[in-house]
């Protein structure tokens, strides 16, 4: 179970009896905290920070226990901030700073020198924000009273972030082949990426995963067929053609397992030993929170699969799409994002149909693949680009809505939105953002989950939607060296 270490920070100065109180105002807290967010995480109270060494020992834990997603600090009393400047030098956790108090109102009638000195967060917690500062760290203010449920759900909001990251620190992703030839987007830093968000980007070759394949047995085959089946309308007749990517399915699974890859890419410019393109098979594996990039696109197979882990235990649907075609029709502008055959099943909003049929590029087989329509509903699309000095993620804000007429002869999966505040400033803040055809649309997530992303991982974030301007439009498409 993920932990969210909950630490305390006082000093000795007011004797024994404060720092009791303080321990059992933090144990109740602790409780309340479990019994609230328990679902999602398991809040651990470490010792009262008093000093140098308990703020060293506290943070090491922290970052050294591989189950701690993050940590939330709340300054009881004054805890002078210069004894957290060693334990804050060691923490690799994201920081949530709980701005609270243990008592909701003032006792007017009661307070006295004594209840001051020891509910003194107000003071306390801007000590510590200074340093947090000072050091240059990313930190997640959340202020109120710690029981009211707007404190609760931004506490909540900030576990999913941070057990993204957490996931993010230890992904592994395996790349089969290399770009597809002359892509700019797709390419990236991959050091930076491993240095900046924990991607572990390395290259296998097609031929390992060939190999698992030609070792497939007849009833591994019958056993994803089975699995397919349950979940999937069989629409064809080319019961082979489909075998064939149950085939792939298996040996997908046991590939990501033996590596320990949480994240693939592949190109199909460089699948030699396949019959035909891996489609139902890796739009299955999307659904199971894989990630995965088509064209050798390492970073948004990454990114999925992290953006799928934030959305974890949410409503709605998260996965990779590309942008393809619009409706340009005045004023009632559409995006018909699609993919050639890897949209992920988690947004079909019909059953999948399993069908068999030509696909114009690749020069494969005829492939399998799932075609549905797509979800409806308020949603983001997000990307994450290299600008060469800097990564860079866009986030912008759409409707998805249903297709307005039926498309009979479009034999692929696919989603439909509107852009906001509205397709010319929407798509051209795209562009001058130099937002990728690749993202991932998420229909769980919300800007504010992205920009907490942003901030706790020290990204460049850039938002469209209905607050963007004519006058953004200006300030995106303003050389790099003209902007700060
Ligand atoms: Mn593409």
């Amino acid at each position: 179970m993920d932990k969210l270490y909950f630490v305390v920070g006082s000093q000795d100065l007011y004797g024994d009896e404060c720092l009791k109180q303080v321990a059992k105002d933090a144990e109740r807290m602790t409780a309340f905290f479990n019994e609230k967010l328990g679902s999602k995480v398991k809040v651990e109270l470490l010792p009262t920070v008093v000093n140098s060494e308990t703020c060293i020992a506290d943070l090491r834990q922290a970052s050294c226990d591989d189950e701690c997603i993050g940590v939330m600090t709340w300054m009881h009393t004054f805890s002078p901030a210069k004894m957290w400047i060693k334990g804050l030098q060691e923490l690799r956790k994201p920081l949530l700073h709980l701005h609270t108090q243990a008592n909701e109102k003032l006792p007017y009638d009661d307070i006295d020198m004594d209840f001051m000195n020891l509910n003194q967060a107000a003071h306390g917690d801007r000590e510590f924000g200074f340093i947090v500062a000072r050091m240059g760290i990313p930190q997640q203010v959340v202020a109120g009273y710690y029981e009211h449920d707007d404190v609760i759900e931004k506490i909540s909001k900030f576990i999913d972030v941070a057990r993204a990251i957490n996931f993010s620190k230890h992904l592994k992703v395996a790349s089969f082949g290399n770009n597809m030839r002359e892509v700019a987007v797709t390419d990236g830093d991959r050091v930076e990426s491993q240095i900046r968000y924990g991607w572990e980007c390395n290259y296998f070759a097609i031929g390992d995963l060939v190999k698992l394949i030609n070792e497939v047995t007849e009833a591994e085959i019958d056993a994803k067929m089975a699995e397919y089946t349950s979940k999937y309308t069989m629409k064809t007749d080319n019961v082979a053609a489909v075998r064939e990517q149950a085939k792939y399915g298996v040996a997908l699974d046991k590939f990501l397992a033996q590596n320990g890859i949480g994240a693939f890419a592949d190109t199909f410019q460089d699948l030699y030993g396949l019959k035909q393109l891996p489609g139902l098979a890796v739009q299955d594996i999307m659904g199971r929170g894989i990630g995965f990039g088509p064209e050798g696109d390492y970073k948004i197979s990454a990114f999925s699969a992290v953006l799928m882990k934030m959305a974890e235990g949410r409503k709605g649907s998260t996965g990779f799409i590309e942008d393809y075609t619009y409706d340009l029709t005045e004023g009632k502008e559409l995006e018909l994002a699609s993919h050639m055959l890897e949209v992920p099943v988690s947004f079909a909003s019909t059953k999948p149909e399993i069908d068999v049929l030509p696909l114009g590029i690749g020069g494969k087989e005829d492939p399998a693949r799932l075609i549905f329509d797509g979800v409806e509903g308020d949603g983001i699309q997000v990307t994450m680009v290299d600008m060469g000095t800097h990564f860079r993620i866009i986030c912008a804000d759409i409707e998805l809505v249903k297709q307005p007429k039926p498309m009979p002869k479009l034999p692929v999966a696919r989603i439909m939105y509107r852009h906001k505040p509205n397709f010319a400033i929407g798509t051209a803040a795209w562009c001058y953002a130099g937002g990728a055809h690749h993202s991932v649309v998420s229909t769980a997530l919300t800007r504010e989950d992205i920009a907490l992303f942003a901030k706790l991982t020290g990204t460049e974030f850039i938002t469209i939607g209905d607050d963007t301007t004519e006058a953004d439009l200006d300030k995106l498409a303003a050389p790099r060296c003209c902007r700060h």
